[in-house]
Formats: C-alpha cells, sequence, structure tokens
C-alpha cells in the first residue's frame, strides 16, 4: 500500500503523458509556451504500463487518470489506455483533456476502455476562449464533448476556471450550459501554478464566491456533504437534483486530510503532491534495470513523505517549480 506517515492512502494515480500543450491557458503558461521535455526524458508508452502496471498490481491504485500537458497529443493514447483497462483488478481509467482532437478519437478510447473523461472549458465565447487560451480552438472543444458524450464517456465531466474579471459572469451560463446536455461541472479555484508565477489571491475566484454567483440563479442543496471523502468536489444538488454541480475549493477549502493522489510525472518522477517540493525519480532507476520489487519500494518511500497539506496558507510557502503542465492537473 502507498501509505504515508499521516495514514492517508494514495489509491489514485495521476499520470503526465506529455508536458506540451496545444493551448496557452494564461492560468497555465505564458502566450510562448515552455521549453518542452526533450523527448528522451519522457517516459516511453512501455515505460509508463509497466509502472502503472506496478502501481495497480502491487500498490493498491484503483483509479488511473492519463493527463498531461494535453494527453491528447500523445499518439500511443488509446494503445496505453487498453493496456491499462486490461490490469487487474481492473482499474478505473479516466483522461482530462482540453477537448481538442477527441471528436475524431472518443469512439477508439471507449473501445480501448477508457472510462470517463473531464474536458476543461472555461468560456462559451469564443473571443473569450482565444484570449484566455491564445489560441482559436473554441469549437473543437464543444466538439470533444459531444463525441465523448456519443461515445458514452459518462458522466462527461467538465473544468472551469473561473478568473476575475475575465470569465466569472459566465458561472451561470456555464452551468445552464451543462445541465442541458447531462454534463457535470466543476469549478476549480485557481492555484498557484502557474508558469509566470501570477496568480494573486486576490484574483482568485474563491469557492464562497462561486456559490454566491450560483446560488442568485439555482437552488443549491449540499450533495453527500459528510460523504466527501477523497473526492476534491463539494458537490450540490441543482433545483432539486438529479444534477449536480461541484465547487473544488483547493486553496479556500483545501481537503489534504483526506487527499488520496499520487502523480506521475511525463519524465517518470514521482511526486505525493501538486505542491510538493521534492519529487522522486522512478525513470533512471527504472532504465538502470531495477526491478518491480525495487521500483515498488522506492516508490513507496516517495509517498512516505508525503506533508500533511499543501501549505498555500503557510508564510513559508513556495510555488513549486514545475508549473501545472509540467506536473499533470
Ligand atoms: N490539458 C488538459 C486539460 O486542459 O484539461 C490536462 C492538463 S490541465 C493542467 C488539467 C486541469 O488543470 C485543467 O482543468 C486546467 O483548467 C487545470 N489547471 C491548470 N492550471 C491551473 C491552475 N493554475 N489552477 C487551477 N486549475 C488549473
Amino acid at each position: 500500500m502507498l501509505k504515508d506517515a499521516f495514514g492517508r492512502v494514495a489509491t489514485d494515480l495521476r499520470v503526465s503523458l506529455t508536458d506540451k500543450c496545444n493551448l496557452r491557458c494564461t492560468y497555465c503558461m505564458p502566450p510562448e509556451g515552455l521549453d518542452w521535455l526533450p523527448n528522451a526524458q519522457l517516459l516511453t508508452a512501455d515505460e509508463i504500463v509497466r509502472l502503472v502496471t506496478i502501481g495497480v498490481e502491487r500498490l493498491g491504485i484503483t483509479e488511473v487518470r492519463y493527463t498531461g500537458g494535453e494527453p491528447l497529443l500523445r499518439r500511443e493514447l488509446v494503445d496505453i489506455v487498453a493496456r491499462t483497462a486490461e490490469l487487474r483488478p481492473r482499474p478505473q481509467v479516466s483522461l482530462t483533456t482540453n477537448g481538442i482532437g477527441l471528436a475524431k478519437l472518443a469512439t477508439s478510447l471507449a473501445g480501448a476502455g477508457l472510462d470517463r473523461v473531464n474536458v476543461s472549458l472555461d468560456t462559451l465565447d469564443r473571443e473569450t476562449f482565444k484570449r484566455l487560451a491564445h489560441r482559436d480552438r473554441f469549437e473543437d472543444v464543444i466538439a470533444g464533448l459531444e463525441a465523448a458524450d456519443q461515445a458514452g464517456l459518462r458522466p462527461v465531466k467538465v473544468n472551469t476556471v473561473l478568473m476575475r474579471g475575465v470569465n466569472e459572469h459566465e458561472a451561470v451560463p456555464l452551468l445552464r450550459f451543462c445541465l442541458d446536455r447531462g454534463y457535470e461541472l466543476r469549478f476549480i479555484e485557481q492555484m498557484p501554478l502557474d508558469a509566470q508565477h501570477g496568480w494573486s489571491r486576490a484574483d482568485m475566484v474563491t469557492a464562497d464566491e462561486i456559490l454566491a454567483l450560483l446560488t442568485g440563479a439555482f437552488e443549491l442543496c449540499p450533495d453527500d456533504l459528510e460523504e466527501r471523502g477523497s473526492a476534491p468536489a463539494e458537490r450540490f444538488l441543482v433545483d432539486g437534483g438529479p444534477s449536480r454541480v461541484g465547487v473544488i475549493g483547493s486553496v479556500t477549502r483545501p481537503f489534504c486530510g483526506a487527499c488520496d493522489r499520487v502523480r506521475l510525472t511525463a519524465d517518470g518522477q514521482i511526486r505525493n503532491c501538486l505542491f510538493a517540493r521534492e519529487e522522486s525519480d522512478l525513470k533512471v532507476a527504472l532504465r538502470d534495470g531495477a526491478t518491480d520489487e525495487e521500483l515498488a519500494e522506492r516508490w513507496i518511500a516517495a509517498v512516505r513523505g508525503k506533508r500533511p497539506g499543501h501549505g498555500i496558507d503557510d508564510p513559508s510557502f513556495l510555488q513549486p517549480v514545475r508549473p501545472m503542465s509540467a506536473i499533470g492537473g
């Protein structure tokens, strides 16, 4: 088991397949992009599957989420998903994506065994999309969402980051859009994980503010609040249900005490927290010929040292060197 010193058990593995992305969302990276990892440093598909297999077969991982960067940019994605879905005990297999290219791939991914997708969508306005993501790809995202739904990758979840003065006025239309289509919307508080280090607490639209924006238009009733468990989203029934909306207050309502996540970066580093300042290198060990047992031991040690919380409110808080795109969101 991947157990830390505070008794938390990691069962949810987030695997970044690439640090590259085809969008430049302002809360993530600068318009010119970043220095991408050289290909030789990226784990190969076989290396990824080997590590995921160790996680599932030896270490109690029950959910594998592929992310990035943009995971749809990884050519071997369908194969990686298929090999993951063949593992026993069968893990849940999900994908976090910006949706660009999903229109073409959704059916193959569903056929390969993908269970669910989260698609990021911050606006319903094409011009705002261009301003926010520095790319004119709004229609591709909408097409990707529709394709995911048609392929049965349900519930299709939508991730939205609200930014003051940019898209906060879209909270209500975004929720209506999702309700009309049967998508489950989750608002995520903006976190200090941008490559430009431009995050400021004052600019962050908080969970309280998001809820205030929504309750002007909808009746929200807390859903299974007692059972939030390790789920980051506080969920609310909308207008009596069954539709729900989630609010992930990563900064103002942290859920670190119940965190069950561990991350594998595209270059083979285990991170026990999004905000960790240390990583544990599995790639070098793997390429030096380590056995599965040795890799599992390293992984166990990496999780054991997980800190009790992300510490954003600590005076000593330092933003991690890697931005979200290079960690895997
Ligand atoms: N490219 C994929 C996508 O867009 O979903 C996967 C990677 S992206 C880093 C994963 C999620 O992280 C997205 O929903 C994105 O909105 C969110 N994200 C990125 N930077 C963030 C930040 N600074 N604060 C909060 N969420 C962030």
